[in-house]
């Protein structure tokens, strides 16, 4: 199975991604941690668009997913987790491969811009946490690796309502074209992943 999910920042997107792509054994694509740990050329250009909150060039992007989508656990099907996010991109992936269903989780602005602001992660094995409902047993520490945890760069308001700017005007209106569902983000994590799985299992 081929699903993208979409969801503005902090709406779980990603926890959720890698919790059902587990559960269902499909290869979780994160075209931001991709980018994160990007160690080409392009860094520095890579770094700077994302700590300004502005997308990648679409070519880069569409560049590192074909590359990547060649690994054998893509095989299997995938998740992705932060791509497309415009329709050049959409357009792209629909020459590339072909999408089965696709989710949003949903959250409001405003719940958006406080679970940035505590976030942490960690970035040695892309764990995230949120500082007031799921904080790590050890203050600044990854549960899972031991590392310490940083604030991501590109985690600050500025950049946050850029960032949620785009998702409006360019990213979600691509919910339509995908057979489709929404599905509240702010509900308990255990019941978004309920939600999910209920859906795909249809
Ligand atoms: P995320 O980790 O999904 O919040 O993505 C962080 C940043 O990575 C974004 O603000 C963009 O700068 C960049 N990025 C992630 N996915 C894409 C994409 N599909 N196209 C362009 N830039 C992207």
């Amino acid at each position: 199975m081929r699903v993208i999910f979409f969801g503005p920042q902090g709406s779980g997107k990603g926890t959720q991604a890698k919790i059902v792509s587990q559960k269902l054994g499909l290869a979780h694509l994160s075209i931001g941690d991709i980018l994160r740990n990007y160690r080409g050329d392009l860094k520095k250009d890579i770094e700077n668009c994302m700590n300004s909150g502005n997308l990648v060039s679409d070519e880069l992007v569409i560049e590192v997913l074909k590359e990547r989508l060649k690994e054998e656990d893509c095989k299997k099907g995938f998740i992705l987790d932060g791509f497309p996010r415009n329709i050049v991109q959409a357009k792209e992936l629909d020459k590339i491969t072909k999408i089965d269903r696709a989710i949003e989780i949903k959250i409001s602005d405003e719940e958006s811009i406080k679970r940035i602001l505590s976030r942490v992660s960690c970035p040695k094995c892309n764990a995230v946490y949120n500082l007031e409902k799921n904080a790590p047993k050890k203050e600044n520490t990854c549960d899972l690796c031991g590392s310490e945890l940083k604030k991501r760069s590109d985690d600050n308001v500025e950049s946050i309502r850029k960032r949620l700017s785009i998702y409006h005007s360019e990213t979600e209106p691509l919910l339509k074209k995908y057979k489709s569902i929404r599905i509240n983000g702010e509900q308990p994590i255990e019941k978004v992943t309920r939600d999910i799985l209920e859906y795909l299992s249809k």
